[in-house]
């Protein structure tokens, strides 16, 4: 019998490309790995798009989501590939604001009018809408998060000047969904808060301020290996913070962080819901780790690392809706990469987009060809 064995070249990389134990090995390991960054321009957002969300009350209303261009977080969290499309240098005061009449000014044209799934490029600018169509162009969007590839309230990324004008452009939305490192979350979240407060003689009502923390997960051990710098307590303190100051939070969590195989995963997902739950969230929003920036590539090959299956995703967003303790949302962009049968994937997706608006359970999607039973299998 003949065995093949890998060239000694791969082994010998293997062998010395360890994940390491100190968080500035780490890191120096995950920045090696990096693919290059893609060309963002200061001037615009990278992206934007238009969605449907449950809001609190349980209405269905548009949301703007917007993808500031800023300076790259200081953070270098194992699992993110949000740096690609960040600067290397903090944007001119003024230019948040521009970005954001930008978005909105394009999505007001365009997006109201869309009745389907698209997506438009130009330049280095995309639209997208997904959701199931608005009902009308007049049709305005309630809700606006304002995303960008770090923490809203690191000065570095969002200059502290530009508060003011950034408060101004979305006054009058009902809410105004930003993301932050549980470290950053301070005195400049009530700053904000009260900025866009400022102008509530000009509205009907003030806007709810909501601030989005990456629990990651509830595991400590695999916490700490992620490399966010960040412990549970840390992130119940910032949880703490935000309810006593009248700011809603929402948690995003990984289903299947690096470090654990498919069931024990799927166990560390449904803590997790339940922390962020304890923590005092309105939304757990539930994000597949995805591969794409290197240093995820570099622990799969050490076999440290696979993304969820489907089935996974579903089975938590089950667990997650059955708790009745708050919105809990399924990440679909770009969901077929996890699928691994093209027959039941339409259904399976249009099902967690369906429990995402309504949050109820809905029977899983029986498959013939790869004899899944969605989310009722136990995904091992
Ligand atoms: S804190 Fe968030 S944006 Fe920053 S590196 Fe970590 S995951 Fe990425
Ligand atoms: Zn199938």
């Amino acid at each position: 019998m003949r065995f093949s064995l890998p060239p000694a070249s791969v082994n010998l990389r293997l062998l010395i490309d360890v994940y390491p134990n100190t968080a500035a090995e780490r890191d120096r390991w995950i920045l090696s790995h990096r693919p290059a960054r893609n060309m963002v321009d200061p001037r615009r957002p990278f992206a934007f798009k238009l969605e449907e969300e449950r809001t609190e009350t349980g209405e269905i209303v548009p949301v703007a989501t917007i993808f500031l261009a800023n300076r790259e977080c200081p953070w270098r969290c194992l699992m993110c590939d949000l740096w690609r499309n960040t600067l290397t240098d903090p944007v001119p005061i003024g230019a948040i604001p521009a970005q954001i009449d930008s978005a909105l000014s394009e999505l007001h044209a365009r997006g109201c009018e869309s009745t389907a799934d698209t997506t438009a490029v130009s330049g280095a600018h995309r639209f997208q809408y997904s959701g199931r169509g608005l009902r009308s162009a007049a049709t305005p969007s309630r809700q606006v998060k304002l995303y960008n590839s770090g923490s809203f309230f690191d000065p570095r990324a969002i200059p502290l000047e530009d508060y003011a004008a950034i408060a101004e452009r979305v006054r009058a939305f009902s809410r105004v969904i930003v993301e932050c490192h549980p470290a950053l979350v301070g005195g400049r979240c009530l700053r904000f808060r009260d900025l866009l407060a400022a102008g509530e003689q000009h509205h009907s009502s003030q806007p709810k301020l909501e601030v989005a923390m990456g629990l990651e997960t509830a595991h400590p051990g695999v916490l700490e290996k992620l490399n966010k710098r960040m412990t549970l307590d840390d992130f119940q303190r910032a949880a703490d913070y935000l309810r006593k100051n009248d700011i809603a939070l929402r948690v995003f969590i990984l289903v299947k962080p690096p470090f654990l195989a498919e069931g024990e995963a799927l166990e560390w997902a449904h803590r997790s819901i339940d922390f962020a739950f304890d923590c005092g969230a309105t939304v757990a929003s539930l994000i597949p780790t995805r591969i794409g920036n290197g240093a995820l590539e570099a622990l799969a090959a050490r076999g440290e690392f696979s993304p969820p299956k489907l089935a996974s995703l579903e089975t938590a967003l089950d667990y997650g809706i059955g708790l009745r303790r708050g919105r809990v949302f399924a990440d679909w962009w770009d969901l077929q990469q996890f699928s691994e049968c093209s027959a039941c994937f339409e259904a399976r997706r249009r099902r967690l987009q369906e429990m995402n608006l309504n949050q109820v359970a809905m029977p899983a999607v029986d498959c013939d060809r790869c004899q899944s039973h969605g989310g009722r299998r136990h995904p091992v």
